[in-house]
């Protein structure tokens, strides 16, 4: 008799394994939309509504900030917990050890969005609050802008990029508006007081990662143009990077921190 139901279940897992992500997770369903297809487990049935807006809304900011259409069709991953995010990027990743930090509640790459359910991150995550609607809608946006970049970069998931995590980042804060005043006076002020980092590999680390690698994307999109900027989304070095801008890490840091002393 159990000979009998596993031989059945197993070929019935089968698509689920083959279609990877929600494998481990029994209760996965999706819904269809124009240009998304949403993943959920029944606890987020009813925030599903909420969801689809907020993606809609999502990419079409992206969408508007690069004047271009998303290239394919992702698939929007709403996990209910830390857990079932963390399975997901322990398999993707390849480190099976992998456990997220509590700020972490998102990841993107051109196949897909996972997020930690927002109406959870009170519970499940530090740092991010459902109820702050502003930057709720801001972090949707921002991993939306690195699925529009990861379809059109040479490594879809990044993995295979090397130091441009300043540019990643900063692409994703810059586009989504989270280039707040909070963060810029806070970039000013370390710059100010000499405590800006010394190159570009620092910039994606510690407190001020947003707004030092948001700030250094808007330099590039005010002082050498939307378009170069643009240009720089197939590249993955940093040397790819310098030579399609015409210069190099010093001078680049250097107008950075004029341009950043000059903002208001
Ligand atoms: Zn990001």
């Amino acid at each position: 008799m159990k000979k009998t139901i596993l031989l059945f279940l197993i070929p019935a897992l089968f698509p689920l394994l083959l279609k990877g992500q929600t494998a481990q997770i029994t209760g996965w369903q999706k819904e269809k939309h124009k240009g998304f297809t949403l993943m959920y487990t029944s606890s987020d049935s009813e925030y599903l509504p909420l969801y689809e807006m907020l993606t809609i809304q999502g990419i079409e900011s992206v969408s508007t900030f690069f004047g271009l259409p998303f290239l394919k069709e992702a698939t929007i991953c709403v996990h209910p917990g830390r857990r079932s995010l963390d399975s997901t990027w322990q398999r993707d990743w390849s480190m099976p050890e992998f456990t997220s930090e509590c700020w972490m509640v998102a990841s993107g790459t051109a196949e897909r969005m996972d997020m930690i359910s927002p109406v959870r991150w009170e519970t499940e995550a530090c740092e991010h609050r459902f109820a702050d609607s502003l930057k709720t809608v801001q972090l949707i946006t921002h991993e939306l802008v690195h699925v529009f970049h990861g379809q059109r970069n040479v490594s879809p998931d990044f993995s295979n990029t090397a130091g441009i995590d300043w540019l990643i980042e900063g692409l994703a804060t810059y586009a989504s508006g989270q280039c707040d005043g909070e963060r810029m006076s806070a970039v000013k002020k370390a710059i100010a007081e000499n405590a800006a980092p010394g190159n570009l590999d620092s910039f994606w680390k510690g407190n001020l990662k947003y707004g030092l690698s948001g700030s250094m994307v808007m330099y590039i999109d005010k002082t050498f143009g939307h378009e170069k900027l643009i240009s720089l989304l197939p590249y993955a070095t940093k040397a790819e990077v310098f030579s399609l801008l015409g210069t190099n890490e010093q001078e680049l840091l250097e107008g950075w921190k004029i341009f950043m002393q000059n903002q208001k």
